[in-house]
């Protein structure tokens, strides 16, 4: 019994620490970002160990990573396999962003990357509805409906009606909710499209106004509680020394919630959408 117990603590004592930094920082809600940048202007300025220092700051555990050039996602996937999870953006440089849904080279690009099997999600990318049919863009949702992998799409409502009108197989992960989306109408989506899952950043000010969760998004919470995803979006290197202080604004309005609700919003639709263990 007593050498059981001798066998026994040090795989306690392990387990303890395992937690302990995250508990230590009073960060009781792990979190998966479902929308972080590493690109060229952030890497240029902070090292992949500061970023992922930063990460460690704020408590998030795993993040959704896209960059451009795409560079940017292999170096912290590289040094962090288990706590990146890799997004493909089709955009090879910034100049790509306003013109990639109308130009064919992006299509040869984009299939020899994700040859490489590492990439869980297309994305994010920025897209209006008068550009979301495509052939292009109808070969990106193919691509994403065959390898099962969700696109990130920034994108008002009509948009994201109109790539799922191309093909309603396919998973759409909603950046920033839309924008500009009130709430009714990101209801409405959610009843309407069930491959549907929308990421809150930048939606602080609605969802959590003076840091209380707003009754409407509550609402909406908890009438659709796998579909939300926390997001902090690193799109400038000056959001990066943000992140610590986004994810506990985060945290603050998520413990308003049902612990299941929170915990679901915080980490697990994240994880269920893009996986649970190392690629
Ligand atoms: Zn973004």
């Amino acid at each position: 019994m007593i050498k059981q117990l001798y066998r026994l603590v040090p795989a306690l004592l392990l387990s303890a620490c395992s937690v302990l930094p995250v508990a230590a920082a009073g960060q009781s809600i792990p979190l998966f970002d479902a929308h972080v940048h590493y690109s060229s202007d952030a890497w240029k300025k902070y090292s992949v160990d500061e970023v992922l220092a930063i990460l460690d700051q704020a408590g998030v555990e795993r993040a959704l990573v896209s960059s451009t050039p795409d560079d940017g996602t292999l170096k912290l996937f590289e040094a962090a396999p288990e706590r990146v999870v890799p997004e493909l953006r089709p955009y090879r440089t910034g100049a790509d962003m306003g013109t990639w849904h109308s130009d064919p080279s992006i299509l040869p690009y984009l299939e020899e990357r994700l040859r490489r099997g590492i990439y869980r999600g297309i994305g994010e990318f920025h897209l209006s509805a008068d550009k979301a049919a495509t052939p292009v863009v109808r070969r990106v949702i193919e691509l994403a409906v065959e390898r099962q992998i969700p696109l990130h799409a920034h994108s008002d409502e009509k948009a994201v009606a109109a790539l799922f009108a191309v093909d309603r197989r396919v998973k759409i992960l909603w950046a920033h909710a839309g924008m500009s989306t009130p709430v009714q109408a990101v209801g409405e989506m959610l009843d309407r499209y069930s491959n549907l899952w929308v990421e809150l950043s930048y939606r602080l000010d609605e969802v959590a106004p003076g840091g209380r969760v707003s009754p409407a998004w509550r609402t909406l919470f908890q009438r659709h509680p796998d579909r939300f995803l926390f997001g902090s979006d690193t799109w400038t290197p000056g959001r990066w020394p943000q992140v610590p202080a986004l994810a506990n604004a985060a945290r603050a309005w998520l413990k308003e919630l049902p612990p299941d609700l929170a915990a679901a919003i915080a980490f697990r639709n994240a994880e269920r959408l893009y996986g649970t263990s190392k690629p």
